[in-house]
């Protein structure tokens, strides 16, 4: 199954994704954590990516479809993926339409997460992450086992530098205007759901699941 999470910064996406890589048992693919470990290992990838990612703005196309270039030949993604923040550009989607040519795959389905922007600028503030895995949090949404650690390690989480307020609502206009025209590059495609984010996460994640479901060839 090849999946494409697509929906604002703070929709859901890395939490709805946990919970599909858990029950498909295939590879979450989310560019901003791929990106973010490139930053903790101050790779020269990771020192280009930096003041456009502290910004709320996106890092350059060219840099995005040439590390998910490498990251699809790795053999974990044979039985499929759910692709996280990837693709967020027309440029990106097309680049994406010629790597899967060349491997002679087709993206399965498309769900975008809708969530008001208000929302989305309530909730950032309470967001915390394990940056070694990607498990997300919310203090009052879905908080850890004990205050700001990780469930699974016991490592402390943090707050991510681009979820201030301001950051936030960059990140939101950018959303608008370069990555919504996503959706109807995908409805021409016949391939694309809707799904309401702004319901409880397991409610979200009961209409993904259902959405699946319903879905006889994915
Ligand atoms: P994205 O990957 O799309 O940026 P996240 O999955 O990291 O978004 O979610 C952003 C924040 O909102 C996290 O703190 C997460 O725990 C919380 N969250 C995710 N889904 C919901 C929801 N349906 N209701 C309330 N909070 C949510
Ligand atoms: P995310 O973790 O998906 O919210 O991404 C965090 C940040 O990483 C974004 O605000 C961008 O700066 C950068 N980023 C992640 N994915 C992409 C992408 N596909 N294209 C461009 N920039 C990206």
């Amino acid at each position: 199954m090849k999946l494409l999470l697509l929906g604002p910064p703070g929709g859901g996406k890395g939490t709805q994704s946990k919970f599909l890589v858990n029950k498909f048992s295939i590879p979450q693919i989310s560019t901003g954590d791929m990106l973010r470990e490139h930053l903790k290992n101050n790779t020269s990838l990771g020192q280009k990516a930096q003041r456009f990612m502290d910004s709320g703005n996106l890092v350059p196309d060219d840099i995005i479809l040439n590390m998910m270039e490498n990251r699809f030949k790795k053999t974990d993604c044979k039985k499929g993926y759910i692709l996280d923040g990837f693709p967020r550009t027309l440029t990106q989607a097309e680049g994406l339409e010629k790597l899967l040519s060349h491997l002679k795959q087709n993206l399965d389905l498309v769900i975008v997460i809708n969530v008001d922007d208000d929302i989305i600028i309530d909730r950032m503030g309470g967001r915390r992450i394990h940056p070694a895995s990607g498990r997300t949090y919310h203090i009052k949404f879905n908080p850890p086992k004990k205050n700001d650690i990780d469930d699974i390690t016991g490592e402390k989480l943090i707050i991510r530098i681009d979820d201030q307020e301001d950051t936030v609502k960059k990140r939101l206009e950018v959303y608008h205007s370069l990555t919504k025209p996503l959706i109807n590059f995908y409805q021409s495609k016949d391939i694309i759901s809707f799904i309401n984010g702004e319901n409880e996460i397991k409610k979200v994640r009961r209409d993904i699941f259902h959405l699946i479901d319903t879905k006889k060839n994915v």
